[in-house]
């Protein structure tokens, strides 16, 4: 009778077991919700209103690293500057980088901004291609199919609900790129300015150009001499924005466009960026009603 008790309790155990998961930003932590359902917990380490490249290190952070399953990063050496160091404090061999619960989302992504010379001198922070590929809607689908297959991994018993969990969630995102594509047309073809490298995915997504960068390299403040080769580069090719992020120091975009003679556009880069941001799906439309308020009026082909 006992050792029926104890094969009961171990079952209701096993059954109540929940994977601990901890995402280096918001994006990736909505998204494993959505995938996990009640079978994890998740939470996040950035809150989505700071630059992703240097998030602040709360001690808050030690705690919740420490009982982790699995850490879902963006990767590409997108969190190299603070996340690393943070596990290594954290004590669980398990999730630090190269161990099993490291986890890379960008798997399966088609990467781009590869750079031609593997450098990280004067601070590069791209080394690898570019890693803001969460504001492109098109890598969506990409990120829950990779965190379906690591929690149906780490979790079998619950593979299922995972699979079904994806599925619903990447139909949604198919009705979303068929919204984005149809209400973001008008955005194909404009030319615009970044502020850091980060948009080379949504312009990809949604045809923009993109003329030149303030920041010369990612993550390294702009020369006078820059600013002012830009500045000309962008008026011979017609640029009609430069768009920022809320992270992002409004100061130098506006200057720019103001020079320029275009709007500035503000954008989000991540979930929770704003208030009405509650979701990755929500980051997409979000970022798509800025960009289309941004060049509204705008006389946009030549
Ligand atoms: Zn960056």
């Amino acid at each position: 009778m006992k050792a029926f008790i104890m094969v009961l309790f171990t079952a209701t155990a096993l059954f109540s077991e929940r994977l601990q998961v901890v995402a280096s930003m918001p994006d990736l932590a909505d998204i494993a919700a959505k995938i996990g359902g009640d079978a994890v917990n998740v939470i996040t380490l950035a809150t989505g209103k700071e630059d992703l490249h240097s998030v602040p290190a709360r001690p808050a952070f030690l705690p919740k690293l420490n009982k982790a399953d699995l850490l879902l990063t963006l990767g590409l050496d997108a969190e190299h500057a603070w996340l690393p160091a943070l596990v290594k404090e954290a004590r669980n061999s398990r999730i630090c980088e190269g161990g099993p619960g490291w986890i890379d989302c960008s798997h399966g992504i088609e990467i781009l901004g590869i750079p031609q010379k593997l450098d990280r001198s004067e601070g590069e922070q791209h080394p690898d291609g570019n890693p803001h590929y969460n504001i492109g809607p098109q890598c969506g689908e990409i990120i829950a199919i990779n965190i379906q297959k690591v929690f149906a991994n780490a979790l079998p018993s619950k593979a299922e609900l995972f699979e079904k969990n994806k599925n619903d969630y990447c139909l949604k995102i198919k009705e979303l790129i068929s919204e984005l594509r149809e209400k973001g047309k008008s955005l194909n073809g404009i030319k615009i300015v970044e502020y850091h490298p980060d948009l080379i995915y949504l312009s990809h997504f949604y045809g923009m150009k993109i003329v030149g960068t303030i920041e010369p390299k990612a993550g390294i403040s702009p020369s006078a001499a820059h600013l002012k080769k830009l500045q000309k580069q962008a008026k011979e090719s017609k640029v009609v924005a430069v768009i920022y992020n809320q992270s992002q120091n409004r100061r130098l975009p506006e200057k720019m466009a103001n020079s320029i003679g275009c709007k500035p556009i503000q954008i989000a880069n991540a979930v929770g960026a704003k208030k009405e941001i509650s979701s990755w799906i929500d980051l997409q439309k979000y970022n798509l009603r800025k960009l289309l308020e941004g060049i509204a009026g705008v006389q946009m082909y030549e």
